[in-house]
């Protein structure tokens, strides 16, 4: 069984690689706030449970039971923020915090139950995948608001930043899973956009819609 320690690694690995496609040990140092000697010692201890291959200088790469560890804890996280919103009716901007801690339990038959009462939620609140009970994910390719034009309508899918303060700055703007939005406006100067949402015209900055993933509709 692996520890609360070694299981954010594995998480935290494989949420940057998913970022940056490689992950170098100052970047993973930054990103879990622990100093490099004490994540390079870790990373030799993952190496030797098979997790993965560290070698110093190179970066870091997990090995197809390493993904899957990261994977499973991922579910873990995800079908509880589903829960605390569909059946204990938090915000979507209240769950990330709580499923950090409530990813590391480890009962199978708690979180296959979980799944069940939520009648397997392929998302979670977020619009982020859920990987199943063999730790497999379907990726998407949803693109960020930002890359469409003026005219474009779009349909907002998922989220990629799941941290309170963006959420509470959605919420502000009623924005949520689902909203359909017209782009009407690109602003030449900070690519700042106008968006018709029902009948309000709503003000995007550049850096929320690079936050928003969505499709065209
Ligand atoms: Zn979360």
């Amino acid at each position: 069984m692996n520890s609360f320690t070694e299981e954010n690694y594995l998480k935290t690995i494989f949420n940057l690689s998913e970022k940056t496609g490689e992950v170098s040990v100052n970047e993973l140092s930054k990103a879990l706030d622990i100093k490099m000697p004490t994540v390079t010692s870790m990373l030799k201890k993952l190496a030797s449970k098979g997790y993965l291959k560290y070698t110093a200088y190179r970066p870091v790469e997990l090995t197809t039971s390493g993904k899957k560890e990261a994977l499973l804890v991922i579910r873990k996280h995800r079908l509880t923020e589903m829960f605390l919103v569909d059946k204990m009716g938090f915000g979507w901007e209240e769950v990330h915090e709580v499923a950090e801690q409530i990813e590391h339990i480890h009962s199978p038959k708690f979180f296959n139950k979980m799944d069940e009462m939520l009648d397997y939620p392929t998302v979670d609140p977020h619009g982020s995948p859920i990987p199943d009970r063999d730790g497999k994910i379907q990726l998407k390719n949803y693109r960020t608001l930002n890359s469409f034009q003026e005219g474009d309508k779009i349909k907002i899918l998922a989220v990629t930043n799941s941290d309170d303060g963006f959420l509470k700055y959605l919420n502000s703007k009623n924005l949520n899973l689902g909203a359909k939005l017209e782009i009407l406006e690109i602003e030449e100067f900070d690519k700042s956009m106008n968006v018709k949402f029902k009948n309000n015209i709503l003000t995007l900055s550049n850096k929320a819609a690079d936050k928003i993933l969505v499709e065209k509709i």
